[in-house]
């Protein structure tokens, strides 16, 4: 599909099924060598990433748990900058090594808030994995360790990202057509 229509808005194809699994590839074979003896808790941000989750948890290679969160931050195209709470961790995380899987970061709020509230669980260690990463949008000071693909500012959808509930199933990424 070249375009695909969302309650109002039209999108067109921006990133290929193909090159978002190259891509994924390439960072889980970092992380398989970063996280090989630990045996980390991978907390999956819903409902974005669950698509991410699932390709970067079957590439890894060793022992690890998973787990999911979620919050809620966004309504339409627009960044609303203030950011729910987070559900749904029941796992105790003390002392081990976590890694965020996220969808996309853009302002970097929502990682900010997930960051703060799972640091005062104690992990071990607490690392970062982004799908996407708008870096022109970034204006937080914590490292995103592990980035797939960097884009634009442009409003994105597919691979489990929305537009208003809307081509989270999509396996291609499309832009927003202006
Ligand atoms: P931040 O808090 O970093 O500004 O935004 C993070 C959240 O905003 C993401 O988890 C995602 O839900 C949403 N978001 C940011 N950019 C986009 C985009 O291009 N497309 C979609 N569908 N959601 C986005
Ligand atoms: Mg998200």
């Amino acid at each position: 599909m070249n375009r695909v229509k969302l309650h109002n808005k039209y999108f067109k194809l921006f990133i290929d099924a193909e090159s978002i699994q190259s891509a994924i590839s390439k960072i889980a074979e970092i992380i398989n060598k970063d996280y090989k003896e630990k045996s980390p808790i991978f907390i999956g941000v819903l409902n974005g990433s669950f698509l991410f989750t699932a390709d970067i948890v079957r590439k890894f290679k060793s022992n690890c748990e998973i787990s999911f969160i979620r919050l809620s931050s966004y309504s339409g195209t627009e960044s609303s900058g203030n950011v729910l709470e987070v559900m749904g961790l029941n796992e105790d995380i003390k002392g081990r090594d976590v890694l965020i899987l996220e969808d996309i970061v853009d302002s970097g709020n929502t990682l900010v808030k997930i960051v703060d509230l799972l640091k005062k669980k104690q992990p071990k260690s607490l690392k970062i994995a982004t799908f996407l990463f708008k870096p022109n949008a970034y204006k937080k000071d914590i490292p995103v360790d592990y980035v797939a693909m960097e884009v634009g500012n442009e409003f994105l959808v597919g691979y489990g990202l929305d537009y208003d509930g809307l081509g989270r199933n999509l396996e291609d990424i499309y832009i927003i057509e202006e």
